[in-house]
């Protein structure tokens, strides 16, 4: 196997130097974790599936105009990325009361918000990632007023397409988290979604049973973790349907028994 340089190792990826300047690897592990890191586990073929599921929604945002770092999908767990310089803020995007929101404020989860907020939180795991305001990011340089305009409009509009997205599919999109970075083009920087979209940063309901079909199964201790993730995959379109798995499996033992 060829050695590769490893950038940085998160809790759920791992960055390695890309193939070209400028590009990245990035590779999805199956480890989660919950509570800034205090709980810890693993879910089972959950790397490849957010790869997968990640993969899926951020070529589709790109068609809609939406800029992010993905470059494609290298492998079952890999995925070709432009690095970027990671903006330090973490934005939550809101459509249903749920988690921190309903903890912090006593809404009830499950509550309609009668507008989406969109919410800030510092990325510094030794602060446990705390929520900041505006005049935050502002005062300590985080993100120029410009960056936090075009933040703000690419995660409505994000928010606009996955809502559509998972709606098609029976699922409620009740809040997720998208984190952003720069690129430079000479002296000129502008800011591309980047990091991931799977089931560990988002909340998805069943629209029927509001069953969670997210990391909130892994945080709670619900269990079917991954049962959840694959069934995300599988309304989506992204693993094959049972008669389409039966039909690869009669194909591959057709050809055993011809001998190819
Ligand atoms: N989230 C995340 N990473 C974090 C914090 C939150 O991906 O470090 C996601 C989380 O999965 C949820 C949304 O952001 O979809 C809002 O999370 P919340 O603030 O309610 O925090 P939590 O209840 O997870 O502590």
């Amino acid at each position: 196997m060829v050695r590769r340089r490893q950038i940085y190792e998160g809790k759920a990826k791992i960055l390695y130097e890309g193939p070209e300047p400028g590009t990245l690897i990035q590779y999805f592990k199956d480890d989660a974790t919950a509570f800034n890191a205090q709980k810890r586990g693993t879910i089972s073929g959950k790397g490849v599936l957010n790869n997968r599921i990640s993969e899926h929604i951020f070529t589709a945002l790109q068609t809609i105009g939406v800029p992010t770092h993905f470059i494609r999908r290298l492998n079952m767990r890999e995925q070709l990325i432009r690095q970027v310089e990671i903006v330090p803020i973490e934005v939550v995007v809101r459509n249903v009361a749920a988690g921190s929101l309903s903890k912090r404020l006593g809404i009830e989860e499950g509550t309609q918000l009668p507008r989406t907020i969109i919410e800030y939180y510092y990325k510094d795991d030794a602060l446990g990632d705390p929520l900041i305001a505006d005049e935050h990011i502002a005062c300590f340089g985080w993100a120029s007023q410009d960056e936090m305009n075009d933040i703000a409009d690419m995660a409505i509009r994000v928010n606009d397409f996955m809502c559509g997205l998972f709606a098609a599919i029976g699922i409620r999109l009740v809040d997720f988290k998208l984190e952003f970075g720069r690129v430079w083009d000479g002296d000129y920087a502008r800011v591309i979604l980047a990091d991931e979209i799977s089931p560990d940063g988002c909340r998805l309901w069943d629209m029927k049973t509001s069953e969670k079909l997210d990391k909130d199964r892994f945080r709670l201790d619900l269990g079917g973790e991954a049962e959840a993730y694959q069934e995300i995959a599988r309304r989506l379109g992204l693993l094959p349907e049972e008669g389409e798995e039966n039909a690869v499996l009669d194909l591959d033992s057709h050809r055993k028994k011809r001998g190819r």
